[in-house]
């Protein structure tokens, strides 16, 4: 059995992790950290029955609790400050929180490149989404110009979502690496209302974001060439479609050496 702390674990997802944990028979949930709701008992702030699991409001509880892995659905400066504990510790990090630039990715691969443990980032958990992440890529080459089309929840505090800004990186290697023409500029002169045509991703690719209730996590990818369009689409309805994804890399992060950005990276895809 793999003993996993969760880091977040009053938060939406957090909340939802401690239960896959808990409901997993290869896996025993020995620890629960978020300082919104220390002292708190687990079933009175996840619903979730594992009476010996208070929850803690630091990350050395991991340590206390013999964790071996840590999952993180926090906020990105305290996911990156959570990480550089777990490197320092031997507890092997799955960080799903968003907002992670490529600075901090950088400075994640440093921290675990000495470490006995691992890491796994991934901007998106569901297997949905990677399997949308990947046909976007495939078609990257073939369509004139395209657009990345990101919705959430509206309590969501950052924007682009982490999985818009992976999509365009992964739609612009697969481009260049095909030696296909860069995307065609953004033919715009006139914005009479500033952030209209939304924001840059990798190789100008342009990412709009909509916030409202009654979303959870959406994206479209729309192609356009000449007479005809393509739209790849993934939605997330629940928050158990990322727990398969979480789940696979928590028992997977302990054979992955250093960082591993991207859940397709497990997948094998
Ligand atoms: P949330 O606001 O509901 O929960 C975050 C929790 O983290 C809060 O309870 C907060 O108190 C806690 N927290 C803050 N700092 C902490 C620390 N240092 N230690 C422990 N706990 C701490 O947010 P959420 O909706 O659960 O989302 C969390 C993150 O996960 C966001 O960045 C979101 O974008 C991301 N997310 C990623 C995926 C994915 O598949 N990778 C899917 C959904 C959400």
């Amino acid at each position: 059995m793999t003993r996993v702390g969760v880091l977040g674990a009053a938060g939406r997802m957090g909340r939802t992790v401690c239960g896959a944990v808990a409901d997993d028979g290869d896996l025993e949930l020995v620890a629960a950290v978020d300082p919104s709701a220390s002292g708190g008992s687990l079933e009175a702030v996840a619903g979730v029955a594992t009476p010996a699991v208070t929850v803690a409001g630091g990350i050395e509880e991991l340590e206390r609790a013999g964790a071996e892995v840590a999952v993180d659905f926090t906020v990105a400066a305290s996911a990156l400050a959570n990480a550089r504990w777990c490197a320092e510790h031997g507890v092997h990090a799955v960080i799903g929180t968003s907002g992670l630039g490529a600075d901090a990715l950088v400075e994640l691969a440093g921290c675990f490149e000495g470490s006995k443990a691992n890491c796994v980032v991934a901007p998106n958990f569901a297997i949905g989404a990677v399997l949308m992440m990947r046909f976007a890529a495939l078609a990257a080459p073939y369509m004139e110009a395209a657009e990345i089309v990101e919705l959430h929840h509206d309590a969501k505090v950052d924007a682009p979502s982490g999985t818009a800004v992976r999509t365009a990186e992964l739609m612009d290697e697969a481009r260049r690496g095909a030696g296909a023409s860069a995307w065609p500029p953004d033919p715009t002169t006139q914005a009479t209302l500033a952030g209209t045509r939304g924001g840059t991703g990798a190789g100008g690719l342009r990412i709009h974001s909509v916030r409202l209730p009654g979303l959870m996590a959406h994206q479209e990818v729309v192609f356009g060439a000449r007479g005809q369009s393509l739209t790849i689409r993934h939605d997330s309805f629940d928050r158990t479609s990322f727990m398969p994804g979480v789940l696979l890399a928590v028992k997977q992060v302990a054979e992955r050496p250093g960082l591993t950005v991207g859940l397709e990276a497990l997948l094998d895809l």
